[in-house]
């Protein structure tokens, strides 16, 4: 009895601490690490991971329970994924267990691995191919179902199968109960590109890729600093080529693998079976299986957004990131990360080169790049003849807009048009309109449960709050005088694409959005025919703006710049700087030259002049000099305290106690305490948000300061009363 091994199991939740078992009983086996266990906890039981074995317990000799079994025969986790997640844990101050457990598929956070179910894909069994058509005469929807699957016996997407064929969920589910039918998983297809048989690489692309190539084997950080247009892409593929040459694994990280169907082709027309793909759109089972594959080294190249970062990788000899900038990297719920950071971070314990790569670094690297923490490798150029495009500012002071188009921008759009070119507009708002006003008496489309309008969605009719998700038909009539002269308010996408067809009839129109592109498969299938260049005329939010490459693009018109231009958050101007040369690097990326006219109200405002007349490098340095004098990161470091309760005193009494606990804790530490303060959206989804910035100008005693505080927050009288979170490093003060 004594000599049992004390197995210290950590359960995903929110409670930060791990738990003590016994061994299970007659088990032969020795425990291991990384490996899952059934414990019994309370009157049911649960799944857990082992996180280490000890000799002795605090917890008195007869009180410890016996784990229930061992799940797994060999460790789900390598010591070497748990060292990345524990420091992930330390340092977000996370609980251990959820980041573990937000580290696994789905499927393996529970005790059974689900069977195929949740895959998307459908397929005849060799019984359903064997049935015979007569036998359905009155069940033409079952036989209608066998038809189409037996025309693609690689199988067809559920979606597709209910939508094309008009076949209901519970047809499929009485022939996967006669057994006819069975879930299979759907290979993405690879669309042949027009990619020449191998690409010259010009020198940059050629220095760039020497450098890294050079430090395969051991941990170094580079910084691709390359112009829209300028082929990161081909740099990256060469990289990942000579990694699985060695026989190593390559990870890449990307913002949205929707927005990048291109990058996927040309890895897997490239690297073929090799490429394994990890995101939000794959079913759980899907997930699984990409996981294991990389787990066991069977594929060498993960591309993933995100949590792949997470992803076990044994042999893994390179990662890179691209869009290095994009916010999308950092998890703003939950377990709140930076996938970029911790891409770094994996790069340095397992000895491997990590590329940032970006056409609008963000200012943290940038620093990091100036001070020689990471190698800066230039790509100036855009290949072959391509040039980058003029930028211009379009002032609509006193200028009248037609349905948000200046006369200017409208002349512009009519010679695109007239020379057969396309021409791209951007407007990173959705939805017809941010407001509807009742003319008679003013009233508004506010949110009840937000500090916030409710959208005009004019298509789907309704008014939809953006920010907690809200929705309600749109009124008739004012709600409050019963007026029937309801009127939009600004412009969104739905609003403009009604003003283009207006003034260019019979011009083919693309609008990209989130609305446009809900349907499964409708952004790939708009953005293939966009390359093809059935629309001469392309519309959307950001969501057209990343990563594509639509080669006869020359003209590119932002329709309202002055949203970025001063908002509340000190990284306003940086975010408004790189998405607008992001939308901007859409033009003249073949042989064209290509223009951007961005319409601004405030033509002289500093930054958007030397963003303009002397580019990203410029302003860069301009806004970093900006935050260096504010003390802002990246010269200084921040914690942000987030509290939020249906009762509007409980944030900030909790928010106050911990202010006056932190303080006391601060001892010699030179900590700043700002707040607490409402957040910007001092009411959303029905509850009062306020929140506490720290800020230090060491990483190091705020740490160390930290640890203790999370600790005693939790034991806060105030803290049982509010949801509240610590977000280390935020990226938004939303
Ligand atoms: P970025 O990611 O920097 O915006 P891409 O990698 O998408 O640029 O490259 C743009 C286009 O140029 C792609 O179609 C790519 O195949 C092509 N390309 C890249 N490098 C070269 C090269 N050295 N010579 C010719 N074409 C190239
Ligand atoms: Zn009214
Ligand atoms: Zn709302």
């Amino acid at each position: 009895m004594v000599s049992d091994p004390i197995l210290q199991i950590a359960l995903p939740g929110p409670l930060r601490r791990l738990y003590d078992y016994l061994p299970p009983k007659e088990s032969a086996q020795v425990p291991i690490v990384g490996c899952r266990y059934q414990i019994p906890f309370g009157r049911s039981s649960r799944t857990g991971i082992l996180i280490a074995v000890k000799a002795a317990s605090e917890i008195e000799p007869e009180k410890l329970k016996r784990a229930l079994r061992q799940i797994d025969p060999q460790p789900l986790l390598g010591a070497a994924d748990l060292r990345l997640l524990h420091w992930a844990a330390a340092y977000y101050q996370h609980p251990l267990g959820d980041v573990i457990f937000n580290a696994l598929p789905v499927t393996l956070r529970r005790e059974r691995s689900p069977t195929g179910v949740s895959e998307r894909g459908l397929r005849l069994t060799a019984a359903g191919t064997a049935v015979e058509a007569a036998s359905l005469r009155r069940a033409p929807k079952q036989l209608a179902l066998l038809n189409a699957l037996a025309e693609t016996p690689q199988g067809m997407e559920r979606s597709t199968l209910m939508s094309r064929h008009r076949i209901s969920q519970g047809v499929i589910r009485s022939l996967l109960d006669k057994g006819w039918i069975e879930s299979c998983p759907i290979q993405e297809p690879v669309q042949p590109t027009a990619r020449p048989a191998k690409i010259v690489l010009n020198p940059e692309q050629r220095e760039a890729v020497d450098q890294v190539r050079r430090h395969l084997g051991s941990f170094r950080p580079f910084l691709l600093h390359g112009v829209t247009g300028s082929g990161k892409t081909e740099v990256y593929l060469r990289l990942i080529e000579t990694v699985v040459a060695n026989d190593q694994q390559a990870l890449l990280l990307v913002p949205e693998i929707g927005l990048t169907p291109q990058l996927l082709q040309r890895f897997k027309k490239s690297m073929g079976e090799g490429v394994a793909v990890l995101h939000s759109g794959l079913s759980d089972g899907e997930r699984e299986r990409v996981w294991q594959a990389m787990r066991q080294a069977q594929r060498p190249i993960l591309i993933g957004t995100r949590s792949a970062v997470f992803t076990p990788m044994p042999r893994l000899g390179l990662i890179i990131v691209d869009e290095e900038h994009d916010l999308s990297y950092k998890q703003q719920e939950g377990f709140r990360y930076s996938a970029r950071d911790l891409a770094l971070v994996r790069g340095q314990q397992r000895g491997c080169p990590v590329v940032l790569g970006s056409a609008t670094p963000s200012l943290e690297s940038l620093r990091n790049s100036a001070e020689a923490r990471y190698t800066r490798l230039n790509l100036t150029q855009r290949v072959g003849s391509a040039r980058m495009p003029a930028l211009m500012l379009l002032d609509i002071r006193s200028v009248h807009l037609d349905g948000g188009l200046s006369p200017a921008l409208i002349k512009q759009l009519r010679q695109t048009l007239d020379a057969e070119e396309q021409a791209l507009l951007f407007l990173n708002r959705r939805g017809y309109a941010p407001l509807l006003t009742c003319h008679a008496c003013g009233w508004l489309t506010d949110c009840p449960r937000c500090d916030a309008r409710m959208t005009h969605h004019r298509q789907s009719r309704l008014l939809w709050c953006h920010h907690c998700g809200h929705q309600r038909r749109e009124p008739d009539h004012c709600p409050s005088c019963g007026s029937a002269d309801l009127r939009p308010v600004g412009q969104g996408t739905e609003r403009v694409e009604e003003s283009l067809q207006r003034l260019f009839p019979g011009t083919p129109l693309a609008r990209i959005d989130r609305d446009s592109t809900s349907r499964k498969g409708s952004l790939e299938v708009l953005l293939s025919r966009i390359r093809a260049g059935d629309y001469p005329l392309l519309l959307g939010t950001q969501m057209l703006a990343k990563g594509h490459h639509f080669p006869d693009v020359t003209l590119v018109a932002i329709l309202d710049v002055d949203q970025g231009l001063f908002g509340a958050d000190f990284r306003a101007s940086e975010r408004m700087a790189q998405l607008v040369l992001q939308v901007s690097g859409r033009a003249g990326r073949a042989g064209r030259p290509g223009r951007v006219l961005i319409q601004t109200r405030h033509p002289d405002h500093p930054l958007l002049q030397l963003l303009t007349t002397k580019g990203y490098e410029a302003f860069a340095s301009e806004a970093l000099e900006e935050r260096r004098a504010a003390a802002f990161p990246p010269f200084s470091h921040q914690v942000l305290l987030r509290a939020e309760s249906t009762k509007a005193a409980d944030p900030e009494h909790f928010l106050k106690q911990a202010v006056k606990l932190g303080r006391e804790l601060n001892g010699s530490a030179s900590l700043e305490f700002w707040g607490p303060v409402p957040a910007p959206m001092a009411r959303k989804a029905g509850k009062t948000r306020a929140h506490l910035l720290i800020q230090s100008a060491q990483r190091q005693p705020l740490h160390q300061w930290l640890m203790a505080w999370v600790a005693g927050l939790t034991q806060l009288s105030g803290s049982r009363r509010v949801r509240w979170s610590v977000d280390v490093d935020p990226q938004e003060m939303l």
